[in-house]
């Protein structure tokens, strides 16, 4: 079962959980499990450090002023992804690259594995 924690009253919770059981706090929107509802847990509004906000794209008309939201995405996590998408994209491109500019030292290669192996059956 995965836990969370719910941020009024810091007990392990049920991720599914809509509501805490032990302080009643909604913890989902809509009640349903699949609708996170984020929650401001200090003073600090969660726009302010929302990509939405950021980026400019959200019109909640609880912005930027939200202290709860069902769309809330941390901005520092989205960045960290997109670096991720970033460094697993280059890192891909860099061996196609260098598979296309070595062509004849790959083709080469194979023929040496194939002559080797005839070599080896039969002898
Ligand atoms: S998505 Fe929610 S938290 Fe993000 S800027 Fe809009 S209202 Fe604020
Ligand atoms: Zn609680």
């Amino acid at each position: 079962m995965d836990t969370a924690t719910c941020p009024r009253c810091h007990q392990p919770v049920n991720s599914q959980a809509v509501t805490c059981p032990h302080c009643g706090t909604q913890l989902k929107a809509y009640g349903h499990p699949g609708i996170p509802l984020h929650r401001a847990t200090g003073k600090e509004y969660l726009c302010d450090t929302c990509t939405y906000h950021a980026d400019d794209t959200c019109n909640f008309p609880q912005r930027p002023f939200a202290k709860e939201c069902i769309l809330y995405q941390n901005i520092e996590e989205s960045k960290q992804e997109l670096q991720q998408q970033r460094y697993a994209s280059s890192f891909g491109a860099t061996v196609k690259s260098w598979m296309k500019r070595n062509q004849a030292l790959l083709l080469l290669l194979a023929l040496l594995f194939i002559c080797l192996i005839i070599a080896l059956s039969t002898s």
